[in-house]
């Protein structure tokens, strides 16, 4: 890892401003799903232990957004929605035990004469939880006088956002250039490793799956892949149409992208040049109707009809993806197989993830990436046999396409001068 981190400085005594990612589903007041609270809490806790004043700061939603919509449409803007109490509310919950974190207190603003007043009374091992940073505009837009405003707050700035990590915004990249110490926190620091890992020297074999809904959203992290010479590339999901189609498939009404079929083809010959070998499914679960869904069956997808819409691989495929991951080393899983908020085409990717778990306990380094294929991963209750879950969305997408992330770039490197 080439960026400093939390466990190369000094935190005694310290006002830590950690940038956390607690953008987290919110229903009637109450938090209904705090994965991502739970990954933060390792490096608050270490933070707090060493003594440090702790202020997390994060988004929730967009708010400005869905007020401008609220205003077009003549509607009342419920800001209550995107206050991070229920947020505040669920992580004391969660820290409460843990004896390092000392007290925890909730600011109602993120900067300002209140917020300036909450954290000086800080003591060491406190933490301080802030407003939704979105609330003012000069978060998304990374206006450098807001940024001053927050790196005004504190000496030390932690990154442990990592699925905000592809945005520049003023709490992400802006507040470096008015703080000398800015470190990784430990989830970035991992999420950077695990990654890294793909992009550097991958153990071989490497298989990649790919699925979901469209090709376009993946076709940087394909390129990316194949450029790394991945062994194996495996894709199912919506996404296996566009390729079908472009090959003179008939795929009936199933989800296709028609502006990416010459892209596909690209990306096949691409992939035959490198030598890397391309999966797609053989068998797919078919319907003549979606509403209601209607004559489930499964297929070769050489039977296809112009009436039939591919919700699902099928069990043949299912199959031939959970053997070509045998004896994997570096396993790459992102977007499901199929449709598998709806039953049963939720089948092939829980098949798949169970091949993927296998993989994984039999040696290879997994990750998954990818809000629903994680879901997936937590449906199937496989978290365990998985090596890294990774909590960035797009963020972990850009990274795997070789983007640099900018709240990553700009944090100290490891060589770099302790200022
Ligand atoms: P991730 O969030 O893991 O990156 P995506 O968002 O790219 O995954 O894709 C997930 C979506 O793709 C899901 O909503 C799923 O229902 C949809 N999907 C996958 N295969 C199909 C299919 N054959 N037909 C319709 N939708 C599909
Ligand atoms: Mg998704």
């Amino acid at each position: 890892m080439q960026k400093r981190t939390i466990k190369d400085i000094d935190v005694n005594g310290k006002r830590v401003f950690v940038r956390v990612d607690f953008n987290v589903p919110v229903k009637d007041g109450v938090v209904t799903d705090d994965t991502r609270i739970r990954a933060a809490i390792p490096t608050i806790r270490d933070l707090a232990g060493r003594g440090a004043k702790v202020i997390l700061a994060s988004h929730l939603g967009r708010p400005l957004k869905e007020k401008k919509k609220a205003e077009e449409a003549g509607k009342e803007f419920d800001a209550a929605k995107f206050s991070l109490a229920p947020v505040f509310a669920r992580f004391n919950e969660l820290v409460e035990g843990i004896e390092e974190i000392r007290e925890t207190r909730f600011a109602v603003n993120c900067v300002g004469a209140e917020v300036s007043e909450a954290v000086n009374a800080l003591g060491e091992g406190d933490v301080l939880l802030l407003e939704n940073l979105r609330l003012h505009p000069g978060e998304e837009k990374n206006d450098p006088e807001f940024a001053k405003r927050l790196a005004a707050l504190c000496d030390i700035y932690v990154n442990d956002a990592f699925g905000t990590a592809h945005r520049a915004h003023a709490s992400t990249e802006g507040i470096t250039h008015f703080v000398d110490t800015c470190v990784a926190g430990l989830l970035m620091e991992k999420e950077l490793d695990y990654l890294g890992r793909v992009l550097g020297s991958p153990e071989r074999p490497f298989v990649a799956i790919l699925g979901g809904a469209k090709v376009s959203d993946k076709i940087p992290v394909i390129d990316s892949l194949i450029e790394r010479k991945v062994d194996k590339l495996l894709i199912g999901g919506a996404m296996a149409y566009t390729f079908f189609k472009a090959n003179g498939y008939t795929i009936g009404k199933s989800l296709v992208e028609n502006d990416m079929l010459d892209r596909a083809k690209e990306i096949e010959a691409r992939a035959n040049s490198a030598g890397v070998e391309l999966l797609l499914p053989t068998d797919h679960q078919v319907v003549d109707s979606v509403d209601p869904l209607n004559s489930q069956k499964t297929i070769p997808i050489d039977f296809t009809n112009a009436g039939h819409v591919g919700l699902d691989i099928g069990i043949e495929t299912a199959a031939i993806f959970a053997n070509a991951l045998k004896g994997a080393k570096t396993l790459v899983w992102n977007g499901p197989m199929g449709m598998f908020e709806e039953k049963p085409f939720d089948q092939g990717t829980i098949a798949v993830a169970k091949a993927v778990a296998e993989a994984t306990d039999n040696g290879a380094v997994s990750i998954v990436g990818g809000g629903d294929s994680v879901a997936a991963i937590k449906q199937a209750r496989l978290e365990d046999h998985i090596s890294h879950i990774s909590t960035g969305g797009g963020a972990t997408l850009e990274f795997l396409a070789g983007d640099v992330l900018p709240g990553v770039a700009a944090l100290n490197d490891k060589n770099e001068a302790v200022v």
